[in-house]
């Protein structure tokens, strides 16, 4: 049996939990799906996180390869030390009482690293997808919820206790609406799916012209952002109206970023993101620039994700090896 060639990464999300082996380069090996079922509790999910553990060890022993450690990326701000989760998970209850690490690793024995999920992503994006080759890359996931990772001078830049890059709970609105995390007028509530599905219904509602999204909502009752995003791409006005509601507040939140970290790329990922394409990108791109300081984006590439949701468990299982 050989040592280290193959990696191993997990990447739990709010509905399912991807993992898979790579080669050091990302290039993926194997890859798997399961249900999280996260509303099970967080003791019957920390035992489908090591069954999927035991199956990457099987199948690297059936490749003829032993693993090094198996890398695990999870919602929530992560102590790395403690390997557990210190915050920011209100998606999975009950999560920060488990100590991740230690069971994984009692349970699998082996080394288990354990990483904030967009954190783990931007680092497969920076070693083999959009953001190769660029010494300081800001990536962000647009989706359910807005996350953030930062590459600074080629290295995952995590903060003092791992809270680095939460650039969902950034203030846009003074005393604006309830976020998630118990705060107002975070970004996370005027620029991710929910916010879009909002906009789009109450354009929709008292629009007067015609618009496959007005007939959608006469004949469903409801929109889903994934109509309101291939609406948006063929350039639908109430869905471009919409899109362009929350690209403003998600430019503005940005631009801040910008101008704090000065970034060569910003990568940006997430359900949004992928519904909406280069188009949406593009508009995101665009709308930066009224917002930042002119030398925060002089050099500023801005591209689309390249891995997918693949990069969760490739970034996972990368984390090791930096
Ligand atoms: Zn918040």
């Amino acid at each position: 049996m050989q040592e280290h060639p193959i990696f191993a990464g997990i990447d739990l999300g709010g509905t399912s939990i991807k993992y898979g082996l790579c080669h050091s380069d990302g290039s993926v090996i194997a890859q798997f799906s399961a249900v999280a079922e996260v509303s099970a509790g967080p003791e019957a999910l920390i035992e489908r996180i090591a069954h999927c553990g035991r199956d990457l060890v099987a199948e690297s022993e059936r490749l003829g390869f032993r693993l090094p450690y198996v890398g695990f990326g999870t919602p929530g701000v992560v102590d790395p030390i403690a390997g557990k989760v210190v915050g920011m998970s209100p998606n999975i209850p009950g999560w920060e009482k488990i100590e991740i690490k230690q069971r994984l690793e009692a349970s699998l024995g082996m080394p288990i690293i354990v990483e904030n999920d967009v954190n783990a992503m931007a680092v497969a994006e920076h070693r083999c997808g959009a953001a190769k080759g660029f010494r300081n890359a800001l990536t962000t996931t647009v989706g359910t919820g807005i996350g953030g990772g930062l590459i600074i001078d080629g290295r995952l830049y995590r903060g003092g206790i791992g809270a680095a890059g939460e650039i969902g709970h950034i203030t846009v609105v003074k005393d604006g609406e309830l976020c998630g995390c118990g705060r107002r007028g975070c970004l996370e509530r005027y620029a991710s799916a929910g916010s879009l599905l909002r906009s789009a219904t109450e354009i929709a509602r008292s629009y007067g012209g015609a618009s496959e999204l007005t007939a959608e909502l006469k004949r469903e009752g409801r929109l889903t952002v994934h109509t309101i995003l291939s609406a948006f791409k063929d350039g639908d006005e109430i869905a471009v109206s919409a899109v362009s509601t929350i690209v403003d507040y998600l430019a503005c939140g940005l631009a801040s970023v910008l101008a704090v970290m000065n970034p060569d790329i910003l990568v940006i990922g997430g359900g949004i993101a992928e519904g909406g394409g280069e188009k949406y990108v593009n508009f995101v791109a665009k709308r930066i620039r009224e917002y930042a300081i002119e030398p925060s984006v002089i050099q500023l590439t801005v591209r689309p994700a390249q891995l997918g949701n693949s990069a969760g468990f490739i970034g996972a299982a990368l984390l090791g090896t930096t």
